[in-house]
């Protein structure tokens, strides 16, 4: 059923262009159970791998907060302890939070890290599989509610209802994509970056090549031979697609993203590829796009300030936002 898929490919051969010759360091490593790609271009290699370290450090850090698997994490004490008490956790977590439950107002309840309680409902494993029990399913889904996500920012405590559970597997990538630029872009000598998190990735400052950081939109069966490109200096590309965590039923895909509002995985959407300068919000509009569905994702994408998107539907037809410049080749 899937026709086309959003593949990035990043030009980062070293050219001669820039003001001043810049070089660069690449490294790619599994964190947060997914693979990371970290460049750094800086005046020198030492100072371009210094960077990247910071980078990764970052990262890891972030990940030993906010995992839900980790059960020494805090996530994971927030979750033990929903119905039974409120759980002190660090400011940055609970801004987080705070963060992500402002999503959910702003989508209408479509991002939702209360999803967490459905886990175990649902497995994404790529094989053909029985729908479990409509029952089942409704009284998972009857305890997804941000609403009852209870933040006291007097002692930054979270507290959840009897049976809740979040997960940050919606925008995690795009927080850690954020926090590891910040530290990498503070060290002296360091002029330009990507955090790469499995096509979920950010730009900042110069390339070794001088002309900034193109991002290049490609078929699935042919991703050398890319359709479209698009310039994207100090902007973040983040795309949510079904093709690697999914589940078939009755010749349909579903793929690993929960309509909060049905308890079901969503159905009609193959990619969704936000385009905005903030990593945290692209990543959960992305996901927030997949449940709403192409109108009404496109109308709320439409309606935000430097927000763009492409969504490829089922049916391999791609919609694109209103004031997205895409160069076709
Ligand atoms: P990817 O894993 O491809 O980067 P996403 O950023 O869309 O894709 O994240 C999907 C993950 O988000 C799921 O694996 C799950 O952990 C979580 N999730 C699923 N449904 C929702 C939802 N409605 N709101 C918030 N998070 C969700
Ligand atoms: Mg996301």
């Amino acid at each position: 059923m899937r026709l086309l898929f959003i593949g990035i490919l990043i030009f980062l051969e070293a050219g001669g262009l820039a003001a001043q010759p810049l070089v660069t360091a690449k490294k790619a490593l599994l964190l947060m159970g997914c693979n990371f790609e970290l460049v750094a271009s800086a005046d020198q290699d030492s100072t371009a791998w210094e960077a990247i370290n910071a980078g990764i450090k970052e990262i890891t850090r972030i990940e030993a907060l906010i995992s839900s698997w980790d059960p020494q994490s805090q996530t994971s004490e927030i979750n033990r302890m929903a119905g039974i008490r409120a759980v002190k956790v660090d400011k940055e977590l609970y801004d987080l939070i705070y963060r992500s439950k402002k999503i959910s107002v702003l989508t209408d309840g479509a991002f939702d890290i209360s999803f967490a309680s459905m886990d175990k409902v649902w497995q994404f494993d790529k094989k053909e599989q029985e729908l479990p029990d409509s029952n089942i399913v409704q009284a998972s889904r009857r305890r997804i509610d941000y609403s009852k996500i209870i933040l006291n920012p007097k002692d930054t405590t979270v507290f959840l209802g009897e049976g809740m559970k979040i997960g940050f597997g919606a925008i995690g990538k795009g927080y850690a994509a954020n926090m590891a630029k910040q530290v990498m872009s503070l060290i002296s000598g360091v002029k330009g970056g990507v955090v790469n998190a499995s096509g979920d990735l950010l730009t900042w400052g110069e390339s070794a090549t001088g002309d900034g950081w193109k991002i290049s939109i490609s078929k699935p069966d042919n991703i050398k031979q890319p359709i479209a490109w698009l310039q994207a200096d100090d902007m973040s590309v983040v795309t949510s697609g079904d093709y690697e965590k999914y589940f078939t039923s009755g010749g349909m895909r579903y793929a690993h993203i929960i309509n909060p509002k049905t308890g079901y995985p969503t159905t009609g959407i193959t990619s969704v590829t936000i385009i905005c300068p903030d990593a945290e919000l692209a990543d959960a509009l992305a996901t927030s796009v997949f449940v709403m569905g192409v109108e009404k994702g496109m109308a709320l994408v439409d309606q935000l300030n430097q927000v763009e998107c492409i969504i490829i539907d089922n049916s391999g037809s791609l919609h694109q936002s209103k004031n997205l410049k895409l160069n076709y080749y």
